[in-house]
Protein backbone atom coordinates (compact mmCIF):
# COMPACT_ATOMS: atom_id res chain seq x y z
CA UNK A 1 0.00 0.00 0.00
CA UNK A 2 1.30 3.37 -0.69
CA UNK A 3 1.84 5.88 2.28
CA UNK A 4 -0.63 8.07 3.08
CA UNK A 5 0.09 12.38 2.50
CA UNK A 6 -1.22 14.07 5.04
CA UNK A 7 -2.04 17.93 3.49
CA UNK A 8 -1.53 19.19 7.03
CA UNK A 9 1.75 21.08 8.22
CA UNK A 10 3.81 19.54 11.26
CA UNK A 11 2.83 22.63 13.68
CA UNK A 12 -1.05 22.46 13.01
CA UNK A 13 -1.10 18.47 13.46
CA UNK A 14 0.65 19.00 17.05
CA UNK A 15 -1.41 21.67 17.78
CA UNK A 16 -4.53 19.72 16.90
CA UNK A 17 -3.38 16.79 19.39
CA UNK A 18 -2.57 19.36 22.28
CA UNK A 19 -6.09 20.80 21.42
CA UNK A 20 -7.25 16.83 21.77
CA UNK A 21 -5.05 15.72 24.67
CA UNK A 22 -3.56 18.47 26.34
CA UNK A 23 -0.14 19.83 26.52
CA UNK A 24 0.92 16.89 29.18
CA UNK A 25 0.31 14.24 26.46
CA UNK A 26 2.03 16.11 23.70
CA UNK A 27 5.83 15.25 23.52
CA UNK A 28 7.57 17.81 20.81
CA UNK A 29 11.25 17.32 22.50
CA UNK A 30 13.79 17.03 19.76
CA UNK A 31 15.91 13.86 21.14
CA UNK A 32 12.68 12.28 21.63
CA UNK A 33 11.66 12.30 18.63
CA UNK A 34 14.78 10.71 17.06
CA UNK A 35 14.73 8.10 19.20
CA UNK A 36 11.15 7.56 18.13
CA UNK A 37 11.48 6.87 14.66
CA UNK A 38 13.61 4.21 15.16
CA UNK A 39 13.12 0.65 16.93
CA UNK A 40 14.94 1.55 20.30
CA UNK A 41 17.01 -2.14 19.94
CA UNK A 42 19.82 -2.95 18.21
CA UNK A 43 19.08 -0.06 15.34
CA UNK A 44 23.31 0.60 15.12
CA UNK A 45 22.90 4.03 13.32
CA UNK A 46 20.68 5.24 16.47
CA UNK A 47 23.45 4.05 18.93
CA UNK A 48 25.68 5.78 16.62
CA UNK A 49 22.90 8.90 16.80
CA UNK A 50 22.22 8.84 13.40
CA UNK A 51 18.98 9.32 12.75
CA UNK A 52 18.13 9.39 8.81
CA UNK A 53 14.94 8.78 8.74
CA UNK A 54 11.70 10.40 8.55
CA UNK A 55 11.44 12.24 12.30
CA UNK A 56 7.55 11.94 13.71
CA UNK A 57 5.57 15.64 14.31
CA UNK A 58 5.04 14.16 17.64
CA UNK A 59 4.47 11.42 20.53
CA UNK A 60 1.17 11.65 21.53
CA UNK A 61 -0.09 9.67 25.31
CA UNK A 62 -3.49 9.22 25.09
CA UNK A 63 -5.04 8.43 28.79
CA UNK A 64 -8.56 6.54 27.81
CA UNK A 65 -9.72 4.60 25.02
CA UNK A 66 -11.84 7.59 23.81
CA UNK A 67 -8.75 9.38 23.56
CA UNK A 68 -7.17 7.14 21.29
CA UNK A 69 -10.53 6.93 18.90
CA UNK A 70 -10.60 10.49 18.95
CA UNK A 71 -6.70 10.46 17.80
CA UNK A 72 -6.79 7.95 15.13
CA UNK A 73 -10.25 9.95 13.64
CA UNK A 74 -8.30 12.93 13.52
CA UNK A 75 -5.21 10.96 12.09
CA UNK A 76 -7.55 9.10 9.27
CA UNK A 77 -9.48 12.06 8.16
CA UNK A 78 -6.36 14.31 7.31
CA UNK A 79 -3.98 11.56 6.28
CA UNK A 80 -1.60 11.76 9.18
CA UNK A 81 0.78 8.26 9.93
CA UNK A 82 0.02 6.70 13.03
CA UNK A 83 2.80 4.18 14.58
CA UNK A 84 1.23 2.75 17.89
CA UNK A 85 3.40 1.56 20.83
CA UNK A 86 3.89 0.28 24.07
CA UNK A 87 7.28 -1.02 25.15
CA UNK A 88 9.60 -0.44 22.77
CA UNK A 89 11.08 -3.76 22.46
CA UNK A 90 10.02 -4.33 19.24
CA UNK A 91 13.12 -5.25 16.67
CA UNK A 92 12.00 -5.61 13.05
CA UNK A 93 11.02 -1.98 12.49
CA UNK A 94 7.58 -2.15 13.49
CA UNK A 95 8.34 1.07 15.03
CA UNK A 96 10.05 2.85 12.15
CA UNK A 97 8.58 6.18 11.41
CA UNK A 98 8.72 5.81 7.41
CA UNK A 99 6.45 8.51 6.91
CA UNK A 100 7.36 12.24 7.41
CA UNK A 101 5.29 13.77 10.44
CA UNK A 102 4.07 10.54 11.59
CA UNK A 103 2.19 10.57 14.92
CA UNK A 104 3.60 8.03 17.42
CA UNK A 105 0.74 7.01 19.88
CA UNK A 106 1.86 5.89 22.96
CA UNK A 107 -0.21 3.47 24.94
CA UNK A 108 1.94 3.47 28.01
CA UNK A 109 -0.05 5.99 30.15
CA UNK A 110 -3.09 3.08 29.51
CA UNK A 111 -1.66 1.12 32.40
CA UNK A 112 -4.13 0.13 34.94
CA UNK A 113 -4.70 -3.68 35.84
CA UNK A 114 -8.74 -3.51 35.40
CA UNK A 115 -9.51 -7.20 37.32
CA UNK A 116 -8.12 -10.54 38.27
CA UNK A 117 -10.82 -12.91 38.26
CA UNK A 118 -9.66 -15.80 39.94
CA UNK A 119 -12.64 -18.18 39.45
CA UNK A 120 -13.13 -17.82 36.36
CA UNK A 121 -9.42 -17.73 35.48
CA UNK A 122 -9.11 -14.31 33.60
CA UNK A 123 -7.44 -10.73 33.79
CA UNK A 124 -7.99 -7.86 32.20
CA UNK A 125 -5.65 -5.14 32.02
CA UNK A 126 -5.40 -1.99 29.75
CA UNK A 127 -2.66 -2.00 26.85
CA UNK A 128 0.10 -0.16 28.68
CA UNK A 129 0.55 -2.75 31.52
CA UNK A 130 3.77 -4.34 31.44
CA UNK A 131 4.02 -8.02 31.63
CA UNK A 132 6.28 -7.72 34.34
CA UNK A 133 4.30 -5.96 36.12
CA UNK A 134 1.06 -8.35 35.80
CA UNK A 135 2.78 -11.20 36.53
CA UNK A 136 4.29 -9.79 40.04
CA UNK A 137 0.52 -9.30 40.73
CA UNK A 138 -0.81 -12.54 39.40
CA UNK A 139 2.35 -14.18 41.56
CA UNK A 140 1.44 -12.63 44.83
CA UNK A 141 -1.71 -14.10 44.30
CA UNK A 142 -0.92 -17.91 43.54
CA UNK A 143 -0.93 -17.34 39.61
CA UNK A 144 0.28 -16.61 36.30
CA UNK A 145 -0.12 -15.75 32.55
CA UNK A 146 1.86 -18.66 32.09
CA UNK A 147 3.44 -15.84 29.08
CA UNK A 148 7.25 -15.58 29.78
CA UNK A 149 8.85 -13.63 27.10
CA UNK A 150 12.51 -12.77 27.49
CA UNK A 151 11.39 -8.86 26.90
CA UNK A 152 8.87 -9.72 30.22
CA UNK A 153 10.45 -6.68 32.49
CA UNK A 154 9.46 -4.19 28.99
CA UNK A 155 7.14 -5.43 26.73
CA UNK A 156 3.88 -3.98 27.19
CA UNK A 157 0.35 -6.15 26.43
CA UNK A 158 -0.72 -4.11 23.48
CA UNK A 159 2.65 -5.00 22.35
CA UNK A 160 2.71 -8.02 23.05
CA UNK A 161 -0.77 -9.14 21.76
CA UNK A 162 -0.17 -6.45 18.51
CA UNK A 163 3.33 -8.45 17.95
CA UNK A 164 1.98 -12.39 18.47
CA UNK A 165 4.32 -13.44 21.03
CA UNK A 166 5.75 -15.91 22.88
CA UNK A 167 7.34 -16.95 25.88
CA UNK A 168 9.41 -19.04 27.70
CA UNK A 169 7.06 -21.68 28.79
CA UNK A 170 5.07 -21.75 25.25
CA UNK A 171 5.36 -25.65 25.30
CA UNK A 172 2.69 -25.79 27.96
CA UNK A 173 1.03 -22.80 27.86
CA UNK A 174 1.45 -21.31 23.80
CA UNK A 175 1.73 -18.61 22.42
CA UNK A 176 -0.25 -15.45 23.31
CA UNK A 177 -2.87 -16.18 20.62
CA UNK A 178 -3.76 -19.29 23.10
CA UNK A 179 -3.96 -16.76 25.72
CA UNK A 180 -5.77 -14.12 24.83
CA UNK A 181 -9.69 -14.55 25.75
CA UNK A 182 -11.12 -10.94 24.68
CA UNK A 183 -10.24 -7.71 23.72
CA UNK A 184 -10.64 -4.25 22.91
CA UNK A 185 -9.37 -2.04 20.31
CA UNK A 186 -10.31 0.69 17.93
CA UNK A 187 -10.25 1.21 13.96
CA UNK A 188 -8.76 4.34 12.67
CA UNK A 189 -12.23 5.54 11.88
CA UNK A 190 -12.77 5.45 15.70
CA UNK A 191 -14.75 2.63 15.58
CA UNK A 192 -14.17 0.92 18.89
CA UNK A 193 -14.64 -2.91 19.17
CA UNK A 194 -14.98 -5.03 22.22
CA UNK A 195 -14.46 -9.04 21.57
CA UNK A 196 -16.56 -10.88 24.55
CA UNK A 197 -14.57 -12.77 26.70
CA UNK A 198 -15.75 -16.36 26.46
CA UNK A 199 -14.24 -20.32 26.57
CA UNK A 200 -14.72 -20.79 23.26
CA UNK A 201 -17.25 -20.01 20.58
CA UNK A 202 -18.67 -20.99 16.97
CA UNK A 203 -20.04 -18.16 15.55
CA UNK A 204 -18.10 -17.54 12.56
CA UNK A 205 -14.26 -16.91 12.23
CA UNK A 206 -12.47 -16.30 15.68
CA UNK A 207 -12.40 -12.03 15.04
CA UNK A 208 -9.80 -12.33 17.69
CA UNK A 209 -7.05 -13.46 14.88
CA UNK A 210 -7.31 -10.13 13.18
CA UNK A 211 -6.02 -8.26 16.19
CA UNK A 212 -3.69 -10.45 17.30
CA UNK A 213 -0.69 -10.21 15.32
CA UNK A 214 -1.94 -6.94 13.27
CA UNK A 215 1.34 -5.05 14.43
CA UNK A 216 -0.17 -1.31 15.01
CA UNK A 217 -1.42 -1.71 10.97
CA UNK A 218 -4.68 -2.36 11.08
CA UNK A 219 -5.58 -0.76 14.45
CA UNK A 220 -4.55 0.51 18.30
CA UNK A 221 -5.13 -2.58 20.89
CA UNK A 222 -6.55 -0.86 24.44
CA UNK A 223 -7.40 -4.01 26.76
CA UNK A 224 -6.74 -7.28 26.60
CA UNK A 225 -8.41 -10.41 28.44
CA UNK A 226 -5.81 -13.18 29.01
CA UNK A 227 -6.06 -16.76 30.90
CA UNK A 228 -4.93 -17.26 34.13
CA UNK A 229 -3.05 -20.26 35.41
CA UNK A 230 -2.38 -21.63 39.38
CA UNK A 231 1.28 -20.28 40.08
CA UNK A 232 3.38 -23.60 41.51
CA UNK A 233 6.55 -23.03 40.92
CA UNK A 234 7.69 -25.50 43.71
CA UNK A 235 6.97 -28.40 41.60
CA UNK A 236 9.15 -27.20 38.31
CA UNK A 237 12.06 -30.14 37.37
CA UNK A 238 15.13 -28.31 35.43
CA UNK A 239 16.92 -30.84 33.09
CA UNK A 240 19.89 -30.40 30.94
CA UNK A 241 21.38 -33.07 28.59
CA UNK A 242 24.50 -32.88 26.66
CA UNK A 243 24.21 -33.97 23.11
CA UNK A 244 25.95 -34.82 20.09
CA UNK A 245 24.55 -33.75 17.08
CA UNK A 246 22.01 -31.35 16.54
CA UNK A 247 19.85 -34.00 14.36
CA UNK A 248 19.71 -35.74 17.04
CA UNK A 249 18.53 -33.03 19.85
CA UNK A 250 15.66 -32.47 16.98
CA UNK A 251 14.75 -35.86 17.32
CA UNK A 252 14.61 -36.74 21.50
CA UNK A 253 12.41 -33.32 21.38
CA UNK A 254 10.25 -34.44 18.22
CA UNK A 255 10.20 -37.97 20.04
CA UNK A 256 8.86 -36.24 23.71
CA UNK A 257 6.50 -33.60 22.17
CA UNK A 258 4.92 -36.07 19.88
CA UNK A 259 4.72 -38.82 22.69
CA UNK A 260 2.09 -35.74 24.23
CA UNK A 261 4.57 -34.55 27.13
CA UNK A 262 4.65 -30.88 27.58
CA UNK A 263 7.55 -29.62 29.57
CA UNK A 264 7.09 -25.96 29.75
CA UNK A 265 10.46 -24.89 28.13
CA UNK A 266 11.50 -27.49 25.48
CA UNK A 267 14.89 -25.97 24.26
CA UNK A 268 18.14 -27.20 22.29
CA UNK A 269 21.18 -25.61 21.77
CA UNK A 270 23.57 -26.07 18.86
CA UNK A 271 27.04 -25.31 20.17
CA UNK A 272 28.35 -22.25 18.58
CA UNK A 273 24.95 -20.85 20.64
CA UNK A 274 25.39 -23.15 23.46
CA UNK A 275 28.83 -21.34 24.03
CA UNK A 276 27.23 -18.03 24.61
CA UNK A 277 24.81 -19.43 27.35
CA UNK A 278 26.29 -22.93 28.86
CA UNK A 279 30.33 -22.38 28.97
CA UNK A 280 31.00 -24.05 32.04
CA UNK A 281 29.69 -27.15 30.97
CA UNK A 282 28.84 -27.76 27.17
CA UNK A 283 31.78 -29.24 26.48
CA UNK A 284 31.87 -28.31 22.73
CA UNK A 285 28.22 -30.17 22.19
CA UNK A 286 24.70 -29.09 21.84
CA UNK A 287 22.76 -28.65 24.47
CA UNK A 288 18.88 -29.39 25.46
CA UNK A 289 16.94 -27.74 28.01
CA UNK A 290 13.71 -29.10 29.78
CA UNK A 291 11.49 -27.52 32.78
CA UNK A 292 8.56 -30.09 33.39
CA UNK A 293 6.10 -27.91 35.52
CA UNK A 294 2.43 -27.56 36.50
CA UNK A 295 0.58 -29.67 39.23
CA UNK A 296 3.08 -32.05 41.30
CA UNK A 297 1.55 -35.16 39.75
CA UNK A 298 1.89 -33.60 35.97
CA UNK A 299 5.54 -32.40 36.60
CA UNK A 300 6.40 -35.50 37.96
CA UNK A 301 5.01 -37.61 35.35
CA UNK A 302 6.48 -35.62 32.53
CA UNK A 303 10.13 -35.86 34.77
CA UNK A 304 10.08 -38.94 34.53
CA UNK A 305 9.16 -39.33 30.94
CA UNK A 306 12.07 -36.92 29.84
CA UNK A 307 14.28 -39.32 32.38
CA UNK A 308 13.77 -42.04 30.34
CA UNK A 309 13.65 -40.86 26.93
CA UNK A 310 17.32 -39.17 27.16
CA UNK A 311 18.73 -42.04 29.54
CA UNK A 312 17.31 -44.25 26.77
CA UNK A 313 18.95 -42.08 24.01
CA UNK A 314 22.27 -42.42 25.81
CA UNK A 315 22.27 -38.49 26.26
CA UNK A 316 24.90 -37.14 29.28
CA UNK A 317 22.69 -35.32 31.93
CA UNK A 318 23.63 -31.81 33.49
CA UNK A 319 23.63 -30.89 37.07
CA UNK A 320 19.71 -29.71 37.04
CA UNK A 321 21.25 -26.51 39.50
CA UNK A 322 23.21 -25.33 36.41
CA UNK A 323 20.25 -25.10 34.57
CA UNK A 324 17.82 -23.37 37.01
CA UNK A 325 20.32 -20.97 37.67
CA UNK A 326 20.86 -19.92 33.79
CA UNK A 327 17.07 -19.94 33.61
CA UNK A 328 16.12 -17.62 36.13
CA UNK A 329 18.54 -14.60 34.82
CA UNK A 330 17.47 -14.82 31.20
CA UNK A 331 15.14 -11.89 31.02
CA UNK A 332 16.52 -8.53 29.69
CA UNK A 333 15.38 -5.46 31.24
CA UNK A 334 16.34 -2.02 30.72
CA UNK A 335 19.81 -2.41 32.06
CA UNK A 336 20.64 -5.40 29.66
CA UNK A 337 19.74 -3.42 26.54
CA UNK A 338 21.86 -0.25 27.71
CA UNK A 339 24.75 -2.27 28.12
CA UNK A 340 24.39 -3.75 24.64
CA UNK A 341 24.07 -0.48 23.53
CA UNK A 342 27.64 0.39 25.19
CA UNK A 343 29.49 -2.54 23.76
CA UNK A 344 27.88 -1.96 20.32
CA UNK A 345 29.26 1.31 20.17
CA UNK A 346 32.25 0.50 21.96
CA UNK A 347 33.63 -2.42 20.24
CA UNK A 348 31.47 -1.77 16.84
CA UNK A 349 29.72 -5.20 16.98
CA UNK A 350 26.54 -6.55 17.04
CA UNK A 351 24.40 -9.24 17.98
CA UNK A 352 21.31 -10.07 15.94
CA UNK A 353 18.56 -12.98 15.55
CA UNK A 354 16.13 -14.21 12.96
CA UNK A 355 13.41 -16.77 14.22
CA UNK A 356 11.70 -19.12 11.65
CA UNK A 357 9.86 -22.62 12.54
CA UNK A 358 9.31 -25.40 10.57
CA UNK A 359 7.88 -28.90 10.23
CA UNK A 360 10.13 -31.34 12.54
CA UNK A 361 11.12 -33.59 9.29
CA UNK A 362 12.71 -30.51 7.92
CA UNK A 363 14.20 -29.02 11.03
CA UNK A 364 17.83 -30.20 11.09
CA UNK A 365 17.92 -30.22 7.06
CA UNK A 366 16.68 -26.27 7.64
CA UNK A 367 19.80 -25.77 10.45
CA UNK A 368 22.27 -27.09 7.83
CA UNK A 369 21.18 -24.80 4.62
CA UNK A 370 21.21 -21.83 7.05
CA UNK A 371 24.86 -22.87 8.58
CA UNK A 372 26.48 -23.92 5.52
CA UNK A 373 25.06 -21.16 2.94
CA UNK A 374 25.88 -18.45 5.27
CA UNK A 375 29.54 -19.77 5.37
CA UNK A 376 29.51 -20.16 2.14
CA UNK A 377 27.81 -16.81 0.64
CA UNK A 378 27.86 -14.02 3.10
CA UNK A 379 30.74 -11.96 1.14
CA UNK A 380 31.25 -10.47 5.42
CA UNK A 381 31.58 -14.52 6.54
CA UNK A 382 35.16 -13.36 7.67
CA UNK A 383 33.60 -11.05 10.65
CA UNK A 384 31.47 -12.90 11.54
CA UNK A 385 32.39 -13.60 15.51
CA UNK A 386 29.08 -16.17 16.22
CA UNK A 387 27.08 -18.36 13.81
CA UNK A 388 24.54 -21.04 15.71
CA UNK A 389 20.81 -21.46 16.25
CA UNK A 390 18.59 -22.98 18.88
CA UNK A 391 15.02 -24.53 18.99
CA UNK A 392 12.74 -22.99 21.60
CA UNK A 393 9.21 -23.65 20.67
CA UNK A 394 7.88 -26.81 19.87
CA UNK A 395 4.49 -27.86 18.47
CA UNK A 396 2.82 -31.44 17.99
CA UNK A 397 4.40 -31.10 14.29
CA UNK A 398 7.36 -28.61 14.34
CA UNK A 399 9.57 -26.65 15.96
CA UNK A 400 10.78 -23.12 15.83
CA UNK A 401 14.24 -22.15 14.62
CA UNK A 402 16.04 -19.14 16.09
CA UNK A 403 19.21 -18.43 14.55
CA UNK A 404 21.64 -16.00 16.01
CA UNK A 405 24.73 -14.21 14.59
CA UNK A 406 27.14 -11.66 16.34
CA UNK A 407 29.55 -10.05 13.73
CA UNK A 408 32.14 -6.99 14.15
CA UNK A 409 30.94 -4.13 11.61
CA UNK A 410 33.78 -3.30 9.07
CA UNK A 411 32.02 -0.50 7.44
CA UNK A 412 30.42 3.12 8.32
CA UNK A 413 27.85 2.69 10.94
CA UNK A 414 25.05 3.55 8.17
CA UNK A 415 26.25 0.67 6.31
CA UNK A 416 25.73 -1.89 8.70
CA UNK A 417 22.03 -2.97 7.94
CA UNK A 418 22.85 -3.18 4.41
CA UNK A 419 26.36 -5.11 4.56
CA UNK A 420 25.65 -7.25 7.38
CA UNK A 421 21.97 -7.65 8.40
CA UNK A 422 20.04 -7.72 5.51
CA UNK A 423 21.96 -10.20 3.95
CA UNK A 424 22.14 -12.80 6.72
CA UNK A 425 18.11 -12.78 7.46
CA UNK A 426 17.72 -13.43 3.03
CA UNK A 427 19.21 -16.25 3.79
CA UNK A 428 17.48 -17.37 6.52
CA UNK A 429 14.15 -16.49 5.67
CA UNK A 430 14.93 -17.72 2.45
CA UNK A 431 16.24 -21.10 3.47
CA UNK A 432 13.03 -21.68 5.69
CA UNK A 433 10.51 -20.48 2.74
CA UNK A 434 12.14 -22.98 0.70
CA UNK A 435 11.86 -25.80 3.20
CA UNK A 436 8.55 -25.30 3.70
CA UNK A 437 8.28 -23.05 6.86
CA UNK A 438 7.81 -19.89 8.05
CA UNK A 439 9.70 -16.73 7.24
CA UNK A 440 8.72 -15.94 11.09
CA UNK A 441 8.28 -17.07 14.20
CA UNK A 442 7.57 -14.59 17.04
CA UNK A 443 8.83 -11.34 16.21
CA UNK A 444 6.62 -10.08 13.88
CA UNK A 445 7.12 -8.66 9.93
CA UNK A 446 7.68 -5.59 11.26
CA UNK A 447 9.03 -3.95 8.02
CA UNK A 448 12.12 -5.45 7.48
CA UNK A 449 10.45 -9.15 6.65
CA UNK A 450 7.48 -7.39 4.39
CA UNK A 451 9.97 -8.36 1.11
CA UNK A 452 8.79 -11.56 1.78
CA UNK A 453 5.34 -11.59 2.82
CA UNK A 454 3.63 -12.54 -0.11
CA UNK A 455 5.65 -15.75 -0.81
CA UNK A 456 4.63 -16.35 2.80
CA UNK A 457 1.44 -16.67 2.27
CA UNK A 458 0.85 -17.76 -1.00
CA UNK A 459 -2.59 -17.53 -2.62
CA UNK A 460 -3.89 -16.86 1.23
CA UNK A 461 -2.49 -13.28 0.98
CA UNK A 462 -5.24 -12.47 -0.59
CA UNK A 463 -7.03 -12.87 3.17
CA UNK A 464 -4.69 -10.74 4.63
CA UNK A 465 -4.59 -7.98 2.35
CA UNK A 466 -7.89 -7.88 2.57
CA UNK A 467 -8.07 -7.26 6.47
CA UNK A 468 -5.49 -3.78 5.54
CA UNK A 469 -8.71 -2.63 2.98
CA UNK A 470 -11.59 -3.48 4.94
CA UNK A 471 -10.20 -1.72 8.10
CA UNK A 472 -7.54 0.79 7.49
CA UNK A 473 -9.16 1.69 3.88
CA UNK A 474 -7.15 5.03 3.63
CA UNK A 475 -3.54 3.72 4.77
CA UNK A 476 -2.83 5.60 7.78
CA UNK A 477 -1.88 2.68 10.42
CA UNK A 478 2.20 2.23 10.64
CA UNK A 479 2.94 2.83 6.76
CA UNK A 480 5.17 -0.04 5.71
CA UNK A 481 4.80 -3.06 8.44
CA UNK A 482 3.29 -6.00 7.19
CA UNK A 483 2.41 -4.67 4.34
CA UNK A 484 5.01 -3.13 2.03
CA UNK A 485 5.45 -0.04 0.66
CA UNK A 486 4.93 1.14 -2.56
CA UNK A 487 5.85 4.17 -3.89
CA UNK A 488 2.97 6.38 -4.36
CA UNK A 489 2.63 6.38 -8.32
CA UNK A 490 2.49 2.74 -8.49
CA UNK A 491 0.05 2.32 -6.01
CA UNK A 492 -1.67 -0.81 -6.23
CA UNK A 493 -3.26 -3.23 -3.65
CA UNK A 494 -1.50 -3.60 -0.15
C1 LIG B 1 15.65 -8.23 24.62
C2 LIG B 1 14.41 -8.63 23.87
C3 LIG B 1 13.88 -9.90 24.08
C4 LIG B 1 12.73 -10.30 23.39
N1 LIG B 1 12.19 -11.52 23.65
C5 LIG B 1 11.05 -11.90 23.03
C6 LIG B 1 10.47 -13.16 23.31
O1 LIG B 1 10.96 -13.93 24.14
N2 LIG B 1 9.32 -13.48 22.67
C7 LIG B 1 8.73 -12.63 21.77
O2 LIG B 1 7.68 -12.97 21.22
N3 LIG B 1 9.29 -11.44 21.46
C8 LIG B 1 10.42 -11.06 22.08
N4 LIG B 1 10.97 -9.84 21.79
C9 LIG B 1 10.34 -8.97 20.80
C10 LIG B 1 9.35 -7.96 21.47
O3 LIG B 1 9.67 -7.73 22.79
C11 LIG B 1 7.99 -8.49 21.50
O4 LIG B 1 7.59 -8.64 20.19
C12 LIG B 1 6.96 -7.65 22.29
O5 LIG B 1 5.74 -8.28 22.11
C13 LIG B 1 6.79 -6.21 21.89
O6 LIG B 1 5.99 -5.56 22.89
P1 LIG B 1 6.18 -4.02 23.19
O7 LIG B 1 5.17 -3.63 24.21
O8 LIG B 1 7.57 -3.71 23.50
O9 LIG B 1 5.74 -3.42 21.79
P2 LIG B 1 6.41 -2.24 20.92
O10 LIG B 1 7.85 -2.52 20.70
O11 LIG B 1 6.06 -0.92 21.49
O12 LIG B 1 5.62 -2.45 19.54
C14 LIG B 1 5.79 -3.61 18.80
C15 LIG B 1 4.83 -3.60 17.59
O13 LIG B 1 3.49 -3.63 18.04
C16 LIG B 1 2.78 -2.45 17.68
N5 LIG B 1 2.02 -2.02 18.85
C17 LIG B 1 2.53 -1.71 20.07
N6 LIG B 1 1.52 -1.39 20.90
C18 LIG B 1 0.38 -1.49 20.21
C19 LIG B 1 -0.99 -1.29 20.53
N7 LIG B 1 -1.39 -0.91 21.73
N8 LIG B 1 -1.92 -1.50 19.56
C20 LIG B 1 -1.54 -1.88 18.32
N9 LIG B 1 -0.26 -2.08 17.96
C21 LIG B 1 0.68 -1.89 18.90
C22 LIG B 1 3.83 -1.44 17.25
O14 LIG B 1 3.36 -0.55 16.27
C23 LIG B 1 4.95 -2.35 16.72
O15 LIG B 1 4.68 -2.70 15.39
C24 LIG B 1 12.13 -9.42 22.44
C25 LIG B 1 12.68 -8.15 22.24
C26 LIG B 1 13.80 -7.75 22.95
C27 LIG B 1 14.34 -6.37 22.71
Amino acid sequence: MAPSRSPLTRPSIVAAMTELLGPQAVETGDEQLKEASVDRFKKYTAVHGIFDGPIPAAIVYPSSTAEVAAVLRFAEQNLVNVVPRTGRTATEGGLETVVEDSLVVDGSRMNAITSIDPVDMMATVQGGVRLQHLEDTLRAQGLTTGHSPQSKPLAQLGGLVATRSIGQFSTLYGGIEDLVVGLEAVFPDGTVTRIKNVPRRAAGPDIRHIVIGSEGALCFITEVTVKLFRYQPENNRYFGFLVDEFSDGVDALRELITAGYRPSVCRLYSPEDARQHFAAFYQGRNVVVLVAEGPKRIADATADAIEELFADRGHERVDSGLIQDWFENLNWGQDKIDAEKADMLEHSRLGYTTEVSVDWSRTSELFEAVMSRIRREFPRVGDLTMLGAHSSHSYQTGTNLYVVYDYTINSSPREEIEVYHKPLNAIIVEEALRAGGSMVHHHGIGKYRTPWVRQEHGSAYYLLSGLKHAFDPRGVMNAGTIFPLEPRESAGQP
